[in-house]
């Protein structure tokens, strides 16, 4: 993980191959400060008020070239909609139905132990979860 200054975020694109300008820029921090996993419409949304100029489709391009380039992972948590995390190091998801809230689990997959997969080349692992978190079923005890 890189820290969050605008120049450590700079040189971290240009390291890329991304042009840093200050909207990719200040979509890639907004990742690295808000592990929320965003969909592109809430990094719109959040960001727009800073960056008058910022347009959706702006948000859209930027968020694929991330992709394309390796900096940023797309992750499906339900139907079509695709979130964004900058943590690209393997991890699993767990997603709370109370709140929402989609928590990074760093989960240790031992997957050279499944014998299933032994002649397998696994290129991607998606885990997730759901339930409630720890806030949420405090709440709403399940009972
Ligand atoms: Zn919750
Ligand atoms: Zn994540």
């Amino acid at each position: 993980m890189i820290s969050n200054t605008i120049e450590d975020i700079k040189g971290f694109l240009s390291d890329n191959s991304i042009k840093p300008s200050i909207q990719r820029v200040k979509i890639y921090q907004f990742l690295l400060n808000n592990k929320i996993h965003p969909t592109a419409d809430e990094i719109y949304n959040r960001l727009n008020a800073e960056l008058i100029t910022l347009s959706k489709t702006t948000v859209y391009n930027t968020l694929h070239l991330f992709v394309d380039k390796g900096v940023v992972q797309p992750i499906h948590i339900e139907g079509n909609e695709v979130r964004y995390d900058a943590d690209f190091s393997q991890h699993a998801h767990f997603k709370c139905n109370g709140c929402g809230m989609v928590y990074d689990l760093h989960l240790n997959l031992n997957i050279q132990n499944i014998s299933e997969l032994k002649n397998f080349e696994v290129k991607d692992i998606q885990v997730l979860m759901s339930g409630l978190c720890d806030r949420c079923s405090n709440i709403n005890p399940i009972h």
